[in-house]
């Protein structure tokens, strides 16, 4: 075994809500497990900037503590968290080989929670204006929209949290749905019909952003009439859902059309020993609770496969 390559019992892909819970029953099985965290240590959770529908925090949590909190509770039993990021796995023999930025690992059981990432509009000038007032992120970025004019597109749970927490910055947050009906809870939805900064456009895309030094314009399009308008804006927050961050595994394990791992209800992949949990494996439910318990559930499986082995 060379310099960089570690073997261990259990490593974990994903600093999310599901790894980090995988982790925390791992650490407490005594199989001393690894966890990479990728690029977003806490996962999607630690992008929002409440979560008030995790029990046991009665008026809510931020995102980002919750991450942490995770991560603390995981390393208090022995679970090692290494900021590292795999990019090839090789599944044809045990121990199971990935390769991360910093080496390589030797795995007896993989847990894989690398969860999902933002869709993008996939519109004209979208990519060139991140980060000049394009943003998937409202805890990151709403700061920077003191007393601006926002738009927020999409028409779920996250569009609607993340546009009323906008609504704590802007001047006006102006949701723009491509339908009639939005897909977001009912609570959601009055608070944010209630909110006096909050307008909706419906039935509307966006079809381009304006490229300047900074965002000034959006182009729309009416889907029922196609009329197109000009819309004056100085950020646009996109929420229209995401795709699992699951690529370095297309050809190596089973997945959907959609890209989703494909796991049975003891979170087990088509390889032995190989396991898939929260949002990288959940095209359904993709909360903070139920990524929880896909990982803790997956741990516990890792655990009888390597008790079985013994
Ligand atoms: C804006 C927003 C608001 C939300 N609000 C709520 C809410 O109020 N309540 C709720 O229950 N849910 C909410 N969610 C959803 C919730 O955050 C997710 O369901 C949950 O985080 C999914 O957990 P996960 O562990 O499966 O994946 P993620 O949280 O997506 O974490 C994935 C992890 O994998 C890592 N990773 C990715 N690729 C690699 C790689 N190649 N190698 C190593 N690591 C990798 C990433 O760095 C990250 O740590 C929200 C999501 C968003 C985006």
């Amino acid at each position: 075994m060379s310099n960089n390559e570690k073997h261990v019992k259990v490593l974990i892909l994903g600093s999310g809500p599901a790894g980090l819970s995988a982790a925390l029953y791992a650490a407490r099985a005594e199989l001393n497990p690894v966890v990479l965290t990728g690029m977003q240590l806490g996962g999607q959770a630690a992008l929002t900037h409440a979560i008030e529908n995790y029990p046991g925090f009665p008026t809510g949590v931020g995102g980002a503590e919750l991450g942490e909190l995770f991560q603390k509770q995981a390393e208090h039993f022995g679970a090692k968290v290494e900021f590292d990021m795999a990019h090839e796995v090789d599944f044809s023999q045990r121990p199971y080989t990935v390769k991360t930025d910093s080496g390589v690992y030797k795995a007896d059981t993989l847990i894989i929670s690398t969860g999902a990432s933002s869709i993008h509009l996939g519109v004209s000038g979208e990519v060139e204006m991140t980060g000049r007032g394009v943003s998937y992120c409202a805890t990151c970025d709403g700061w920077f929209f003191k007393d601006k004019k926002v738009v927020v597109v999409g028409g779920g749970d996250s569009a609607f949290e993340e546009a009323l927490f906008i609504t704590r910055y802007a001047s006006s947050v102006t949701l723009i749905h491509r339908r009639e009906e939005f897909r977001a809870g009912a609570i959601l939805q009055k608070r944010a019909k209630d909110h006096p900064k909050m307008n909706f456009i419906l039935n509307t895309v966006v079809t381009e952003v304006l490229q300047g030094d900074k965002l000034t314009t959006l182009k729309l399009k009416n889907v029922k009439t196609s009329e197109e308008s000009a819309f004056e804006t100085d950020g646009l927050f996109i929420f229209i859902g995401h795709s699992p961050n699951t690529e370095m595994f297309k050809g190596k394990l089973e997945m959907n059309n959609l890209g989703y791992i494909k796991v049975n209800d003891k979170m087990e992949t088509n390889v032995p020993g190989v396991y898939a949990a929260g949002e990288a494996a959940d095209p359904h439910f993709r909360q903070v609770i139920t990524s929880a318990g896909m990982g803790a559930a997956a741990a516990i499986q890792a655990t009888r496969f390597l008790e079985a082995e013994e």
